[in-house]
């Protein structure tokens, strides 16, 4: 679903600048290769990850959940000289197309792209980083910020992805939320708790949550 009217969001997306070629050509392989292509950020949220990162201007950065890097490429964009991109993805089957469009983007030195669980993984990443987008299984989500809080540097900003979920974390009270929509309830009510951070909820394409460690 989309959260404003239709013609809105066109006439939002008419005023952001433009997608370049190479995430134009992320989203149409994307489109035409890979399975549920409604993951992809695409063009305002991609714009606003990239806006975000000039602003936070981090020198690590770490994703979860790659997908086909769209986001990914977008928040290198904003590293400082010398800074990394830390992006985990569990589905191995991407790998050829995501190095081929990191090498693409020129940032391919400056991404660590990994492959595989990324509960597994998080333990041993010693941080700290002065971002984090999380948007993988929204079922973990909720441990993926207890595994990154303590390595976020102060003043780092922590993002989270499809946290209004197509609009279902207004599911009727009484009637019953199913496990992904109830882990996204969670994670919105323990990020809100937190007294470690301040945030806000913006409601951008599936909704973002802006964390920021105090
Ligand atoms: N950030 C991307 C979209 C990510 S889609 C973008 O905005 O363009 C979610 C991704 O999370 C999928 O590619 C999926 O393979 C990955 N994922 C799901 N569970 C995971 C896990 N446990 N560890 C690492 N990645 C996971
Ligand atoms: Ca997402």
């Amino acid at each position: 679903m989309e959260f404003i009217d239709t013609a809105l969001l066109a006439y939002c997306e008419n005023h952001t600048s433009a997608e370049d070629e190479l995430l134009q050509k992320i989203t149409r392989e994307t489109q035409a290769k890979v399975m549920m292509p409604r993951m992809i950020s695409g063009h305002l949220q991609g714009k606003l990850l990239e806006l975000f990162t000039k602003m936070q201007n981090p020198h690590t950065i770490l994703e979860i959940g790659t997908y086909t890097g769209y986001s990914g490429i977008c928040m290198a964009r904003g590293l400082k000289p010398g800074g990394k991109l830390i992006t985990l993805d569990i589905n191995d089957e991407l790998e050829t197309m995501v190095r081929g469009f990191f090498e693409e983007s020129g940032l391919a030195g400056q991404i660590d792209y990994r492959l595989g669980n990324a509960l597994d993984i998080i333990p041993d990443l010693p941080g700290p980083f002065d971002m984090a987008f999380i948007d993988a299984d929204k079922i973990n989500y909720g441990k993926y910020y207890e595994l990154i809080i303590d390595k976020m540097s102060a003043g780092g900003i922590i993002l989270a992805d499809n946290v209004l979920w197509s609009g279902k974390v207004l599911t009727e009270k009484g009637k019953k939320t199913d496990k992904d929509t109830q882990a996204i309830l969670d994670f919105n009510k323990m990020i809100q708790e937190d007294p470690r951070v301040e945030n806000a909820l913006l409601p951008i394409r599936d909704g973002v949550m802006v964390a920021r460690k105090i």
